[in-house]
């Protein structure tokens, strides 16, 4: 539709999980109608659509197990409205390493987890000790157990999990964890925007003056028209910065492309009740020595022949009848310009087969077979530098941002869109709210805390 002459409360700029989380809840938790997404895409469909739609309450600081539990929390709320529309499943987190002692990963969980770390880690190590360990046995949420075990004997490991190499050591399994449709959960917050008279505009915001009241530039097919908004929210993923340079802001935020490979399992190597499951442990992939030579002989490869950090991950998607598989890893550290062409890696599937089949060997028949029909795709994690998301006011009175959700962006759409949305109405936040605002920044004892960090908990 046209945006010409239209006034609105809110203009929010980007239609992916972020954007439309926000809309959602000032609808929901403030009556706001008045209400306008713009996006020229398809909603949902940039880097929302390339989720891995994976969500988890572990990170290694209480910040972000905070907000990723209230997140959890809200979609859980949704999951009970709709009997479910968001096939949200909770099966956990399983990572997993051959280190028998990791003691800096057991002192994350106490970071992460702290002043609940008692009632929430379950160490389980000698004769017998896990017969309170209770496996994921049902894919429902409302059926899974909570907290973290740790379990450290090598045989219970094997037998529990037959589809591991046998030289893990350690898993912890972090149960408030699993999957969700992210489509399903944009489509339906896009149904109750809607029904509550928000709007969406097709068109690119290509300019924005301001402070408060804004006059938004909306580049459609062929035309530009103007939108006016009291108040406006920067959601636009990966053009974050872009949107920021329009009110002559900059964000401090970078772009890293990560991709992943699905295909439907034939072979069955992946057990369809296998929680989603992480191998912390880096390697040197196991080339031929002429695979080796020809990789290393090019600048652009010569990466590939050195140690990579761990984080293979893998899981079985979709129904527990099905086949497809997904598995990722997000190696690249290497920053890029989301306004040039992606820059997509032919090597990727070849890479992270072969990694992950150090973890699942059954794997290994995948390597140089990848079926046909496999999915190769990507896109990026926009961050800043701590992997925290930046949620609250921009420089610019009435300017509001949500965006730097890297790789959480699905998970933590739920609490993004509450906490942006009271940012936006002046009503209260949550406790650490202001921790993942611009205002961190400025808070010497937050940065300090921050540089303590061992992992920004990045999968
Ligand atoms: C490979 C991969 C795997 C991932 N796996 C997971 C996972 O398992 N779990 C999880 O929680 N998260 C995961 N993520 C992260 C998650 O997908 C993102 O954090 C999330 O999708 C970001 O949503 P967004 O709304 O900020 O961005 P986007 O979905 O990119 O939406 C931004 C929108 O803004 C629009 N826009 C941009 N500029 C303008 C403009 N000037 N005017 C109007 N509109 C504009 C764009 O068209 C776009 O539609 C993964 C990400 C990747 C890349």
């Amino acid at each position: 539709m046209s945006a010409d002459g239209q006034h609105v409360e809110v203009a929010v700029i980007g239609a992916g999980s972020v954007g439309l989380a926000v809309a959602h809840y000032l609808v929901r938790n403030h009556g706001v109608s008045r209400i306008a997404i713009v996006d020229p895409r398809d909603p949902m469909s940039l880097t929302s659509a390339q989720s891995g739609e994976n969500y988890r309450n572990w990170w290694p600081h209480p910040t972000m197990t905070a907000y990723t539990n209230d997140s959890i929390r809200l979609m859980e709320q949704i999951a009970r409205e709709t009997d479910n529309r968001i096939s949200m499943t909770r099966r956990g987190y399983a990572l997993l390493t051959r280190r028998s002692d990791p003691d800096d990963l057991i002192e994350d969980l106490y970071r992460g987890y702290a002043g609940q770390a008692e009632d929430l880690i379950r160490i389980h190590e000698g004769n017998g000790a896990h017969s309170a360990y209770k496996p994921a046995l049902s894919a429902n949420w409302e059926d899974a157990a909570d907290g973290v075990d740790v379990l450290r004997d090598r045989s219970f490991i094997r037998q529990t999990f037959p589809a591991y190499a046998h030289d893990v050591a350690t898993v912890l399994h972090i149960r408030r964890a699993g999957s969700i449709s992210g489509q399903q959960l944009g489509q339906y917050m896009l149904e109750t925007i809607k029904s509550a008279g928000g709007r969406l505009i097709r068109g690119e915001v290509v300019g924005i003056d301001g402070p408060a009241p804004f006059v938004l530039s909306v580049a459609t097919k062929g035309e530009v028209v103007r939108l006016r908004a009291e108040r406006i929210v920067n959601a636009a993923g990966p053009f974050v910065q872009n949107v920021a340079a329009l009110l002559g802001e900059d964000l401090p935020v970078s772009s890293v492309y990560q991709q992943k490979i699905a295909f439907e399992d034939h072979e069955g190597a992946v057990p369809r009740n296998l929680p989603f499951s992480i191998d912390l442990d880096g390697q040197t992939l196991n080339w031929t020595e002429e695979e080796k030579a020809i990789l290393a002989d090019d600048p652009a490869t010569v990466h590939l022949t050195k140690f990579i950090g761990g984080g293979i991950h893998c899981r079985p998607d979709g129904a527990e009848a099905g086949k497809w598989i997904k598995l990722g890893w997000a190696f690249n550290e290497r920053a890029s310009d989301p306004n040039e062409p992606e820059p997509t890696d032919e090597h990727f599937p070849d890479i992270v087969l072969r990694a992950a089949s150090r973890l699942q060997p059954a794997l290994g028949a995948y390597v140089g077979r990848l079926p046909r029909g496999a999915h190769h795709y990507g896109g990026y994690y926009t961050m800043a530098k701590e992997n925290w998301p930046l949620i609250g006011p921009m420089t610019t009175p009435g300017a509001f941002v949500a965006g730097a959700l890297s790789g959480f962006g699905t998970m933590a759409a739920c609490a993004t869109g509450l906490i942006c949305a009271a940012w936006v109405m002046g009503t209260e936040l949550p406790p650490y709210a202001r921790m993942l605002s611009l205002d961190r920044y400025s808070d010497p004892a937050i940065m300090a805390d921050l540089a303590t960090l061992q992992s920004r908990g990045m999968l």
